[in-house]
């Protein structure tokens, strides 16, 4: 295989890192700090697929690089698919995560529907042709939060089958049954075929 280079539209080393380990070896990604983007991408569209999409065209028009990039939001029931595209800014521009967990818990207060999915969108940019590659990781929201690991959300989500919050199980755990994990995986056997 002739070596590829793909931008991985992020500055998060740690997810970078993450995904390079699973890419094929003749696949090297580069964050946007290795093309010198240091602009926020707009993400201005009202759907997780569109601002993954919106974001992987950007980078494609004004740095010309195959290119792909994520977008994931939190689906509640009870609140009508909210707070989804708007996950990161629920409670408001600080896109703090106890703020937004709190404002999710009270919303749904003691509502019985606990009902929620976490949804990742990868939108995938090359050759001239746009791809887009969904995880979803079916779940419920707790009443408390619980657990001290991950990040956003993950003290008070629960996926099916499970006692605990992904804040309580292991960063391998969560990637087996993740949202991001399904997506990265069906991006890698997209890009395994090619
Ligand atoms: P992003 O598109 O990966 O930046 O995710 C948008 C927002 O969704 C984040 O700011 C978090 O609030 C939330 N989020 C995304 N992925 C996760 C996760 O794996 N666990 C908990 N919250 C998440």
């Amino acid at each position: 295989m002739t070596p590829m280079q793909l931008v991985f539209a992020t500055n998060n080393l740690n997810k970078l890192k993450e995904i390079q380990a699973l890419m094929p070896k003749y696949i090297k990604l580069l964050s946007l700090s290795d093309i010198l983007c240091i602009e926020d991408i707009p993400e201005t569209q009202a759907t997780i697929e569109g601002n993954a999409i919106q974001k992987a065209e950007y980078v494609k028009a004004n740095y010309g690089c195959d290119c792909f990039a994520d977008d994931t939001g939190l689906e509640v029931e009870a609140l009508n698919g909210e707070p989804g595209v708007y996950s990161a800014r629920y409670a408001g521009p600080q896109r703090n995560a106890e703020d937004n967990m709190n404002k999710l818990l009270s919303e749904l207060a003691d509502n019985k529907n606990r009902t929620a999915q976490f949804k990742t969108v990868i939108a995938l940019h090359i050759n001239g042709e746009m791809y887009t590659f969904t995880g979803i990781c079916k779940g419920e929201i707790t009443m408390l939060k619980h657990g001290e690991k991950g990040f956003g959300y993950d003290p008070i989500f629960k996926a099916d089958g499970y006692e605990k919050t992904f804040a309580e199980i292991s960063l391998e755990e969560k990637n087996k049954i993740g949202h991001r994990g399904k997506a990265v995986r069906t991006l890698i056997d997209y890009l395994n075929s090619l």
